[in-house]
């Protein structure tokens, strides 16, 4: 068996001792006889793993008791729907930070049910940069504020919680959440899909205040309601029983390496190494604002498009593979999540190193 290191932005790589153990405890999980996929999701053993991965996500976080923690399917991008279905509570009017594709994604979804401001775009820098607070145009009226602290596509991070005042703050973490320590009660909710840094795809965590809830749209679905989900213990139907299984067992994982602080000074130690490399090459180019650059997914282009080919082809004979940036951006985009172990972004930089000695 060869495992490689694989830079894809989602479906991401995950640990492999996490794989290692749920491929233990596939058939017969913990003398239950059976394996986690076929057991009834109400269940005492079922139930047991539901309750721990709460238990310990809630303590990685630290999430207190003014929020619920929601196990829900569709993706992050129905969430871009269930926002504005939930969090409007009676008002007419949210605030954007459009920095990437997936805010565009995000407010794409909002105009169907409200007025849309942008306070923040940076569309015409080509989404690389975030502009100082006292430039965005925030409205006190706004109903919330939405914004991406990851851009996973654009490569755009921020660095800091923005300060929204009374206005709740809605994060969409998708691809940054446990990456870093962070304060959790400066939002009003915080969401991810999981098939970045918390486990497969088909589960997607929704962090959010109790006190925002009760407010949904009329017709709303009831699998669409926070409320109902939280109330229901996000088992009004049968929820992804695996990806709930699997994401408590990255949770697991994540306290063993030190928790959100152990992760975060990984995480850092990769990506500025991964930038260093970069920068100091004369021959690659990460094009986003040094100040909001990602800990996460760093695109960079190489000086010649027609040497991409070349680059992806020897990169995946090495075991380094999907490299390939999005097809919206063009270039490369290196994926560091996680689970991506140090050893996989030295052995990028090797490469890089090399070929650019060869074709500089
Ligand atoms: C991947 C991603 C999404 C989309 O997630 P789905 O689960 O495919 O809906 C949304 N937002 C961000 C920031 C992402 O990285």
């Amino acid at each position: 068996m060869t495992r490689v290191f694989n830079f894809s932005a989602g479906p991401a790589v995950l640990p492999q001792s996490v794989l290692e153990r749920a491929r233990d405890e596939m058939l017969d999980w913990q003398g239950s006889g059976m394996s986690v996929m076929e057991m009834s999701h109400r269940d005492k053993d079922f139930i047991s793993i539901a309750t721990k991965a709460e238990a310990d996500l809630r303590e990685l976080m630290n999430i207190s008791n003014d929020y619920a923690v929601l196990f829900l399917q569709g993706g992050a991008t129905l969430q871009f729907s269930m926002i504005p279905m939930n969090l409007l509570r009676g008002k007419t009017k949210a605030d954007y930070l459009q920095t990437g594709s997936w805010s565009v994604g995000a407010v794409k979804e909002a105009k169907r049910y409200c007025q849309v401001n942008l306070a923040v775009n940076t569309e015409a820098s080509k989404f690389t940069t975030i502009p100082p607070r006292v430039e965005w145009k925030l409205d006190p009226q706004a109903a919330y504020v939405h914004y991406t602290p990851n851009e996973t596509i654009h490569g755009v991070e921020f660095h800091t919680v923005p300060n929204t005042g009374d206005v709740p703050l809605v994060a969409d973490m998708s691809s940054t959440i446990l990456s870093r320590p962070v304060d959790v009660s400066k939002f009003g909710m915080i969401y991810a899909g999981a098939q970045k840094n918390i486990g497969p795809a088909g589960l997607t965590v929704v962090i959010v205040r109790k006190d925002l809830l009760g407010h949904t749209l009329p017709n709303t679905p009831a699998l669409l309601d926070y409320q109902k989900q939280a109330e229901g213990g996000s088992m009004i139907n049968t929820p992804p029983t695996f990806g709930w299984y699997l994401a408590g067992l990255i949770f697991e994982w994540i306290k063993q390496q030190g928790g959100l602080a152990g992760m975060a000074k990984l995480n850092e130690r990769k990506a500025q190494k991964l930038y260093k490399a970069i920068d100091g090459s004369g021959f690659y180019r990460n094009p986003v604002d040094p100040a909001c650059r990602s800990w996460m997914n760093v695109p960079f282009v190489l000086p010649r498009e027609e040497l991409d080919k070349a680059f992806l082809s020897e990169a995946a004979k090495l075991g380094l593979t999907t490299l390939k940036g999005h097809r919206s951006v063009g270039g490369m985009r290196a994926s560091i999540y996680n689970a991506m172990p140090e050893a996989g972004v030295d052995a990028l930089i090797a490469f890089m190193q090399d070929f650019a000695k060869r074709n500089g």
